[in-house]
């Protein structure tokens, strides 16, 4: 589901799965949308989207969750402008210290919660009627706190009411697969699940054992200085035939409101320019490749309801 309306999932062609376009960090209470003018924004980020095009990117997925900068209006222009998909997402950014968490979302249920994100996938996001393509929530990187805890339960529960994948702000494995069994308790297969910022586990044993498990391992911090160190997790996944559970991003931007001009903007094409000709450079098939870039953002990010099979 794009900010455009739905697209054919066999049409997603090469995906970015974790950008940014805008954020801002001045936390739940203050923010709103006069804080940015769309036009100048716009005139920031293009570039950098003509960019990825030219790469041959058709498909950017947008991670800023709602309190964070999420601006769907800017996004669908940017999109209709740039002719690439971009898809936006639903839920809340619980990590920080919960600086990015509305007041509602300490006092209402789960079930309350999850009835806001359903809603926006029903009826569109602020009477828009853009809808999110997937669920974003984010935790602290220890052990899970009670509020964590309700979020993801509440991403549950809004995943079995709508297909949408959840793809959770985690870095280190032990939250991760706290979450990953708050899911299996609700039913839900871990093929639902992205482990973003995974990199920041320095055990590789994780990986292998969260992408065996089904959820997705989502290596999404590349830039220019680490291209040889996500070539060597990838080759590593792939000798253990996993390949078909990771997802790389670069994590870049974004236009950040408060600094002059927006600040500084970090480019998405790291992976298109550096990381493909470094994983060509060690004898990956141009489906390995494809797989990585094309197939997996494809997997993970189709509308569908997984739910857990019986064993
Ligand atoms: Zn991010």
């Amino acid at each position: 589901m794009s900010v455009r309306g739905p697209i054919d999932p066999s049409s997603i062609g090469k995906t970015l799965v974790h950008e940014h376009i805008l954020v801002d960090f001045i936390g739940a209470k203050m923010i709103n949308n006069e804080r940015w003018n769309k036009d100048e924004v716009m005139d920031k980020v293009l570039p950098y989207l003509d960019e990825v095009k030219v790469a041959g990117c058709n498909t950017l997925i947008e991670c800023t969750p709602n309190y964070l900068g999420r601006d769907v209006v800017l996004l669908e222009k940017l999109s209709s402008t740039a002719g690439l998909n971009i898809i936006t997402n639903t839920g809340y950014y619980g990590g920080s210290d919960n600086k990015f968490l509305p007041e509602h979302a300490f006092t209402e249920t789960a079930d309350a919660l999850a009835n806001r994100w359903i809603n926006e996938w029903k009826f569109g996001i602020d009477k828009t009627g853009i809808k999110p393509g997937f669920i974003k929530t984010s935790v602290n990187p220890g052990p899970l706190t009670d509020i964590s805890k309700k979020l993801i339960n509440a991403a549950a529960i809004t995943h079995l009411k709508t297909g949408l994948t959840i793809a959770s702000h985690t870095g280190p494995a032990v939250p991760a697969l706290e979450q990953i069994e708050i899911l299996k308790k609700g039913k839900i297969s871990p093929s639902a699940f992205i482990w973003v910022h995974a990199q920041n586990e320095t055990d590789r044993s994780n990986y292998v054992k969260v992408a065996k498990d089904g959820a997705w391992v989502s290596l999404d911090g590349l830039n220019d200085e680490n291209v040889g160190e996500y070539a060597d997790h990838i080759d590593f996944l792939n000798k253990q035939k996993l390949l078909d559970r990771v997802l790389i991003s670069h994590d870049a931007g974004w236009y950040e409101p408060g600094k002059p001009g927006g600040g500084k903007f970090r480019g998405y094409t790291t992976l298109f320019q550096k990381l493909i000709p470094e994983l060509e450079k060690r004898n990956m098939s141009e489906l390995e490749i494809k797989t990585l870039i094309h197939q997996n953002p494809k997997n993970a990010f189709t509308v569908a309801v997984r739910r857990l099979k019986n064993k």
